[in-house]
Order: structure tokens, then C-alpha cells, then sequence
């Protein structure tokens, strides 16, 4: 997956140098300029548009280099993505947040980084030539918004963090109709696989592979989801246990021990389920039953079997 989160220190100050100039720029623009110049706006200057989507205010930045085409794209890109993460968390998981839309070469959405200090900003990089279809088509928005619902951890479990973002990505979408639900399952059943434990590996919380972080935590999501519906005969799941977080202060302006997140979590739905799991895979290189639980679920290639024992907690997830 293209998307960073929670870059080395060493990596900021020179986005932040950069930041500080466009917004710097932006001030002595609108404070110098005659308005009418600042109405014509062009490609080489930087423009800025607030959206307020869920409760939450999106202050988009744009760096010079977006034409007029491509920024009404990427606005729109940005309320749907707002739309599905608020359609998931109840609302928008902050009350404001900067968007800083970097343009690149090519064409494609080219990853995004969430910051939570000094001030909650997520940064994505954005090929000039990318097409509608291609904005309809990407995660990495709604994904780092996700992120923005969730506290801050130690970098060594980062796992948990890309995990719930993963997962929670293709509930979100799916369940906003920007991806069919047999098309999550098709994609969860082919990439999943990627997160288990391979020679050498000592738990979750020991072994920072591209694998094990992002796709070893998307299955711990999909375990306890699976297992959270299951005990509460599908009234409540993650998607509850996470809005119980935020309802407590959990988001990406705070940091929390891993422990505090899963526990405020279970709470929420009154289950040890998270605090479980977790206590059994932080230490241990155990693999996950995915072949049971695709089969369970009624998971098998691109068929959905609704006559599976889960087929109905298959369904609560995605509708
Ligand atoms: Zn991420």
C-alpha cells in the first residue's frame, strides 16, 4: 500500500518548512492582491477551500500546479471520501483538520501521510492527470481519515493503527456503495493471506513488516468484528466499539497505550473481545484460521454462500 503513517521525526521539518511557505504565500496573497486578481486565481498560485462534512471542517490546501478541473475533482473526491468515513464513525472523526493537496506527475491518487502534531493535517500527493474514474476508485483519502478516529500509539504497534485503517477503509467504502461488498470480499480473501506470520516472526507487537503491520492488523480487525458480532447475535461490532473510542476523546490529536484504545473500546460494547485477541497474537506468531473463517462466512472466490453458518454476520459488515 502506498499510504505512510506516523513518519520518522527526521521526515516533517521539511514538509512543515514547505507548509509554512504556501501558507505564508496564501496570507500575503489575499493581503496584498486587488480582489479581482484573487478571483482569477491560476495554476501557479496556491488556493484554499473549506468544506464542512459530519460536524468537521476540512481545510484544503492546494499547492500550485492543481488546474481549476482537477481541483473541482479533488474536492468532490474529498466530500465523498469525508461522506463514507462519517456514514462509519457517525460523524467526522475530528472537529478540523487540514488537507494539504500535493500535485505530482502521472496520474493517480500517490499516497498520503496523517500527522497529529503540531496540528491534525493529512498530506496526499496527487497526479495532475488523474481522472474521475481514478478519484471514484481510491482508498488512500478514506483511509487516512480513518486514521484521524483513531488515538495516536507507540510506532513499534503500528500494526493496530494501519490495521483499523485498512480494514475500516473497505467497510467504509463498501458500505457508501464505492465498492460492491463481493468485491471486498474477493480483494480481503486475495490480499489477507499477506498478514500471516511468516519464519521468524514473534507477534504482532515485534514484527514491523509491510505484511504483518498493514494486512496482519486488517485480520485482527476482521477476527474480532467476526467475533464481536457473533457474541451480541450482530447488534454491535467494531464499528460500535470505534465510535465508543472517539466518544471518549480517542482521536489522532491524542495518544493513547494500545491497551487503553482496546479496552475503551470493548467497553463500548460491553466485551473483552479486543483485549482478548490481543493478549493472545501481541507475543505470539500464531496464524490465522482464514481458511475456516473465509468458509464460515461463506467467502469462496467471487461467490457469496448465503447458507454459510456466518453469512449473516457477513452481511451485518458490509451493510
Ligand atoms: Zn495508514
Amino acid at each position: 500500500m502506498a499510504c505512510t503513517e506516523g513518519l520518522p521525526e527526521d521526515a516533517k521539518p521539511a514538509w512543515r518548512a514547505r507548509r509554512n511557505w504556501l501558507l505564508g504565500l496564501t496570507r500575503a496573497m489575499l493581503l496584498t492582491l486587488p480582489q479581482r486578481l484573487v478571483a482569477q486565481t491560476d495554476d501557479a498560485q496556491p488556493v484554499m477551500q473549506t468544506l464542512t462534512v459530519g460536524g468537521g471542517q476540512l481545510d484544503l490546501q492546494f499547492a500550485p500546479g492543481f488546474d481549476a478541473r482537477l481541483r473541482t475533482e479533488a474536492i468532490a473526491w474529498t466530500r465523498r471520501s469525508a461522506d463514507a468515513v462519517v456514514g462509519y464513525f457517525g460523524r467526522f472523526p475530528v472537529a478540523r483538520v487540514q488537507l494539504l493537496m500535493a500535485p505530482t506527475e502521472g496520474s493517480g491518487v500517490r499516497g498520503g501521510v496523517t500527522y497529529g502534531e503540531p496540528e491534525l493535517l493529512v498530506r496526499v500527493r496527487v497526479g495532475r492527470d488523474t481522472t474521475r474514474a481514478q478519484f471514484l476508485d481510491d482508498w488512500i483519502m478514506v483511509h487516512e481519515m480513518i486514521h484521524l478516529a483513531i488515538p495516536r500509539i507507540p510506532r513499534s504497534q503500528n500494526w493496530l493503527h494501519e490495521g483499523l485503517a485498512t480494514y475500516v477503509e473497505s467497510v467504509a467504502r463498501g458500505r457508501a456503495g464505492l465498492v460492491a461488498p463481493a468485491t471486498v470480499w474477493r480483494e480481503w480473501a486475495k490480499a489477507m493471506p499477506q498478514g500471516q506470520p511468516q519464519a521468524g516472526d514473534a507477534g504482532l507487537d515485534h514484527t514491523p513488516t509491510w505484511g504483518r503491520t498493514y494486512w496482519g492488523g486488517a485480520m485482527f480487525c476482521l477476527f474480532a468484528d467476526v467475533q464481536m458480532l457473533t457474541r451480541s447475535a450482530r447488534r454491535a461490532g467494531l464499528q460500535q466499539a470505534l465510535q465508543g473510542v472517539l466518544a471518549a476523546g480517542g482521536d489522532y490529536g491524542v495518544s493513547w497505550p494500545v491497551d487503553r484504545i482496546l479496552a475503551t473500546a470493548d467497553a463500548a460494547v460491553g466485551q473483552t473481545t479486543l483485549t482478548e485477541l490481543y493478549q493472545r497474537l501481541k507475543d505470539s506468531p500464531e496464524p490465522a484460521a482464514l481458511d475456516a473463517l473465509w468458509r464460515d462466512l461463506g467467502v469462496a472466490g467471487n461467490t457469496l454462500n448465503d447458507n454459510a453458518p456466518l453469512a449473516a454476520v457477513r452481511r451485518a459488515i458490509l451493510s
